[in-house]
């Protein structure tokens, strides 16, 4: 018998539930007035008038005024969800905005998981930071791991939730091995699976494949991330969007710290959020992506290279740690990434400027036999 999905309050942690959360001076009044008098604010106005440049010729773009910095911001961030939704084709309350998508995850954990009781499942390898805050906050934590196509294993998937799984999570294209998920198998979940599912997808913007965003509509358990960290060039800037259900929302806007994003990065965001000004800059990676791709494959020392619709490639090295602390030793950074099925320690290499790569692939020639 089919038993009904739980609600979303049913889904959020207890104490949660109860919470009577705080309210900020600009949630009691937000309206327009004279004269403000109600945060502790300083009265006397702090603005900034920004220079944009062009890093490549220098020349002035943009004088760019940062607002009132005396006073604090918004809490909802409602201008930039606005634009954000316009871009998107959501509405702004299908939006939630984060101190990176680092925080939005950190919300979702903190917002839905008992402590000592529930678990979440995660698909190894993948991101390091969703172990890390499960650790944190004393969930548990489920491993199944991704099959030998870095697929999701839908059975095994199935079998390890239980009652207590409150968050799967899929990261497509997924860090650190380069590929999306197949949406099918994030479908099949999402219709059958009972707590939140959370598609990561920081690095959707250098992918072929489309987002799962629309789906938010069809699916009131999916959550899917995206980040001004990666393809928007801002990851300075601390900016992470959540887009899903807004009664998710509402539980995350009681938790989250009050001010959670500042003028700034509201302001330099709702400067640079359209993606279109980014193009030629992500065709300029992905170009130096199959450039490294094809040059790593060719070296006598890299047994496997695995194909990336991300910004990096992961390859696999007779000696990796070797080959590290020579990059090291050249100047050249680049991460180790342990646990990768039919590797064990990978290389991961972020593709960086024309100039960066050739300098790296310089680097890789004259080693000849690590
Ligand atoms: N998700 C994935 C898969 C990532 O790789 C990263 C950062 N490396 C993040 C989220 C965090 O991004 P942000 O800068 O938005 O916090």
């Amino acid at each position: 018998m089919n038993t009904p999905h739980p609600t979303i309050r049913q889904l959020v942690r207890e104490n949660i539930r109860s919470l009577k959360p705080y309210s900020s001076a600009r949630d009691e009044f937000s309206g327009k007035a004279l004269v403000w008098l109600d945060a502790n604010e300083n009265p006397y106005a702090e603005q900034l008038e920004l220079v944009v440049r062009d890093p490549a010729t220098g020349r002035e773009v943009e004088v760019f005024d940062t607002g009132e910095l005396n006073r604090y911001p918004d809490p909802y961030h409602q201008d930039l969800r606005k634009k954000i939704a316009t871009l998107k084709g959501v509405r702004p309350e299908q939006i939630f905005l984060g101190n990176g998508s680092d925080e939005v995850l950190d919300l979702l954990f903190r917002t839905f998981c008992e402590p000592g009781r529930d678990e979440v499942i995660l698909q190894p390898p993948t991101y390091g930071m969703y172990k890390v805050l499960a650790d944190i906050h004393g969930v548990a934590v489920k491993e199944v791991p991704l099959d030998r196509h870095f697929q999701p294993d839908l059975f095994a998937l199935f079998e390890a939730a239980g009652e207590h799984t409150r968050m799967i999570f899929f990261c497509s294209p997924n860090n650190p091995t380069g590929n999306t998920v197949d949406r099918e198998r994030v479908e099949e979940v999402l219709r059958h699976f009972d707590g939140l599912v959370i598609v990561d997808e920081a690095y959707i913007d250098f992918a072929p494949e489309k987002s799962l965003l629309p789906l938010i509509d069809r699916y009131e358990r999916l959550v899917v991330l995206q980040t001004f960290s990666k393809a928007r060039g801002l990851a300075g800037i601390r900016l992470g969007m959540a887009f899903g259900n807004p009664e998710i929302f509402r539980w995350l806007n009681a938790v989250k710290l009050p001010y959670n994003l500042n003028r700034l990065t509201l302001a330099l965001a709702a400067l640079r959020y359209d993606i279109r000004e980014n193009r030629e800059k992500i065709d300029a990676i992905l170009r130096e992506r199959e450039l490294l791709t094809s040059f790593l494959e060719a070296l006598p020392y890299v047994k496997k290279v695995w194909p990336s619709e991300a910004n990096f490639v992961l390859a696999c090295f007779d000696k990796p740690e070797e080959v590290y602390r020579y990059l090291l030793d050249q100047g050249i950074v680049v991460r180790l990434r342990p646990h990768i099925p039919g590797c064990g320690t990978a290389i991961r290499i972020t593709v960086g400027t024309e100039e960066e790569n050739r300098m790296l692939r310089e680097a890789l020639k004259k080693l000849e036999t690590p």
